[in-house]
């Protein structure tokens, strides 16, 4: 079959031509017809359900009515002169108002003629009315309607419809466009896939998504077209990954020795969770392959991540390799170094801390250290990703919230050796739902500690307005009175930083007002700060030289100050979900209750309402995770940006998610069995493969 003409410019359709090709390719990024048969409706008419003019209910979707003109007139009102249309059918009368094109719509409405209106009611002085409906003569309505029932409705933008691209006018291109693609839509999935899913051809599917012959037919295409969506992008990380894990040998890690087992029998305080322990299996399965690691661990705050990472690097270090530990912000390096050499004291394991702020007399000794082999773990900042930081084998690279890192930093760690790259463990700081993962880190292997350490004690949360905020200073005061420290929580709202930062000063003077020296002592930390001042408040506040620790989200992450009992979150409902879960997590680290207070503003939106309560409801951070995902979609969630799921036309994350794990077990299944796309049955992936993908990320297809 000869498909070449769905890669035609638009502009050779009929119906649009030069001037309005520009106009879809700048609006929607329309320009082949392909892109156009992929551009799908977002809702039907029911082309034979005519609602009565005294039947309308909503303003807010299109309808049809049939009726007559009853009369029309041009009214001026001031400068602006629109056109009024009286129209009924025997139900009643509405008004058609029209403020373009005024005499050329005038001219052809005859009064007692009968037309068919189509578009969205408006309200106006309780009254519905159509503002710019479309209209057209009943005759040739019924003529022009094509065999589907159904008109599509598609989103345009106001640019188009300036222009006079408006629904009604796409819908006509694309009907011209589905006759003219008719039979000439080359099949993508090999008939194995089409026959054992129950799908329907894509050329069935594409003329139904727009002009769909029944529900049913409709229903067929769009689960169709989401399957083979999905499906391809699983089939895209697949490939990756076992492409990847083919041609990227790795470091074998073969023993488990003497620093592993000593720490372990000597250091270690308590006795790691069966998920924590679980965990390090599969990695040490990973790394004592021969092929090279790269996995996510996914687990709560608190969850006992970092230790589990350290625990990895120590096996690391038995086989005579170097590991690093990189963290977003300098804050969590610091502390990552400090219970890292904590935990491992006693032993004979050399750390190192690199961040910017470290001075060159001393960068140039651990530099010069860690390129002779004489320190084993790094720990540090971006500040490790630089070019001058050289291994003398660096065999684990631990990446702490990879989603502050992006890609190509990720590669960075890839190319820090010579030989072979290390083995490279990326952790999430708050849980992401399974089906996201996915997806979003679709060609990483995937590991879960689905378990929190014994006997925490769940954090209490409350909500309170702000109006209610002496209430609070007292509780603090009370908090305070027994030893526990408190954390106040300014958000930073990256448009202005100054306001926020006003804000967060704002903040401090009222609190250094109401807990004043020398009873109190009040440390401040933000991101503008110099490093070395806020590792001062920092430690001030973990030593419990100071009561409060206002900041903003610098300490989101990681911090660990066990005698922190109280965290205070302001304008919560600026927070995600994610977000005030991962805020929250910063207390509750040690024996005593520890509280949760969010507070916002008096009147707060449905949705912020919603997330307060959630938050208030559990303390799960994958059913939090879950339902973040159900009320704000995937753009809200850390680390989805880069991911594509953005870019699903058709497919949803969240609704969709059985058919996530279909095609994602069709495309593991299929790569395992045929992972160059080989097989006379998969003809067809690899050529969609080759036609749409880069030839050097699946080498291996040629
Ligand atoms: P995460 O990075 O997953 O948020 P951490 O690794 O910071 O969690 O662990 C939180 C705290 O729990 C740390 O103080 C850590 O030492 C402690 N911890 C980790 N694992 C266990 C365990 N199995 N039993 C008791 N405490 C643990
Ligand atoms: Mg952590």
């Amino acid at each position: 079959m000869d498909d070449s003409i769905v890669y035609r410019n638009i502009k050779f359709l009929k119906g649009v031509g030069e001037k309005r090709a520009l106009i879809l390719q700048r609006e929607l990024e329309v320009s082949s017809y392909k892109d156009l048969l992929y551009y799908f409706p977002y809702r039907y008419v029911d082309r034979s359900v005519f609602v009565k003019a005294r039947e309308i209910r909503s303003d807010d979707i299109h309808i049809q009515i049939k009726g007559k003109v009853i009369d029309k007139q041009t009214v001026t009102n001031g400068k602006t002169k629109r056109l009024i249309v009286g129209f009924g059918d025997e139900t009643g009368r509405i008004e058609l108002v029209f403020f373009k094109g005024l005499k050329w719509i005038y001219d052809r409405l005859d009064v007692g003629r009968q037309y068919v209106v189509f578009g969205k009611p408006s309200k106006f002085n309780n009254e519905f009315n159509f503002i710019h409906p479309e209209i057209e003569p009943i005759e040739t309505y019924f003529n022009s309607a094509n065999d589907s029932k159904f008109l599509p409705i598609y989103s345009t933008t106001e640019k188009m419809k300036n222009s006079f691209l408006n629904t009604k006018a796409l819908a006509k291109i694309t009907l011209n466009l589905i006759n003219e693609c008719h039979g000439n839509i080359a099949e993508t999935l090999p008939e194995y896939i089409v026959k054992h899913y129950n799908l329907i051809s894509l050329q069935q599917s594409l003329e139904n998504i727009h002009y769909p012959q029944s529900p049913e037919l409709l229903s067929k295409a769009k689960l169709r077209l989401k399957f083979e969506e999905l499906f391809f992008m699983q089939l895209e990380h697949q490939m990756t990954k076992s492409h990847r894990k083919e041609k990227s040998q790795g470091f074998v890690f073969s023993k488990v020795g003497d620093v592993f087992n000593s720490f372990y029998s000597r250091n270690l305080k308590f006795s790691l969770t069966e998920a924590q322990k679980r965990v390090i299996k599969e990695i040490r399965n990973d790394m004592r392959s021969s092929h090279q690691m790269n996995r996510l661990l996914q687990g709560d705050v608190g969850s006992g991540k970092t230790l589990v990472a350290l625990m990895c690097m120590l096996i690391a270090l038995d086989n005579g390799f170097q590991a690093a530990l990189l963290a977003p912000t300098e804050i969590l390096a610091q502390q990552h170094y400090n219970s890292i050499t904590n935990f491992l004291s006693g032993l004979n394991v050399n750390v190192a801390l690199l961040m910017s702020g470290v001075k060159s007399k001393a960068r140039k000794n651990i530099l010069s250290n860690l390129e002779e082999g004489c320190i084993d773990i790094i720990v540090g900042t971006h500040a490790i990703l630089e070019d001058s930081v050289k291994f003398h084998n660096l065999g684990l690279a631990v990446i702490d919230e990879q989603h502050r890192f992006g890609v190509e930093q990720r590669s960075k760690m890839w190319n820090k050796n010579t030989t072979l790259p290390p083995h490279i463990l990326v952790m999430t700081a708050t849980p992401i739902p399974r089906t996201l993962a996915m997806t979003v880190y679709g060609d990483l292997d995937y590991s879960v500690i689905d378990e929190l350490p014994p006997g925490r004690k769940p954090i209490n949360t409350i909500h309170l307005f702000d109006s209610s905020i002496l209430r609070v200073y007292d509780f603090m005061r009370q908090q305070i009175n027994v030893g526990r420290q408190i954390y106040i929580v300014y958000p930073l709202i990256n448009e202005n930083e100054k306001l926020d930062l006003k804000d967060l000063m704002d903040g401090y003077t009222s609190i250094t007002q109401q807990f004043p020296l020398p009873q109190y002592q009040v440390s401040i930390v933000h991101g503008q700060m110099k490093a070395e001042d806020k590792e001062y408040e920092m430690n001030r506040f973990k030593r419990g030289v100071t009561n409060i620790m206002v900041a903003t989200t610098v300490i989101e992450v990681g911090v660990d100050v066990p005698n922190a009992t109280v965290m205070i979150i302001q304008n919560a409902e600026r927070f995600g979900l994610s977000q005030l879960h991962q805020l929250r997590g910063r207390v509750g680290r040690g024996a005593n209750q520890s509280y949760c207070i969010l507070m916002t503003k008096d009147n707060l939106s449905k949705e912020s309402a919603k997330r307060i309560d959630i938050m208030c409801s559990t303390n799960d951070g994958f059913v939090l995770a879950q339902e973040d995902l159900a009320l704000r979609g995937p753009g809200s969630i850390q680390g989805t940006q880069q991911s594509g799921v953005l870019d699903l036309k058709i497919a949803d994350i969240v609704k969709d998610e059985p058919l996530v794990r279909t095609a994602r077990d069709l495309a593991d299944y299929i790569v395992k069995i045929d992972p160059a796309l080989s097989l006379p049955d998969n003809a067809l992936l690899k050529q969609y493969f080759l036609k749409h993908k880069p030839l050097q990320d699946f080498s291996k297809i040629s």
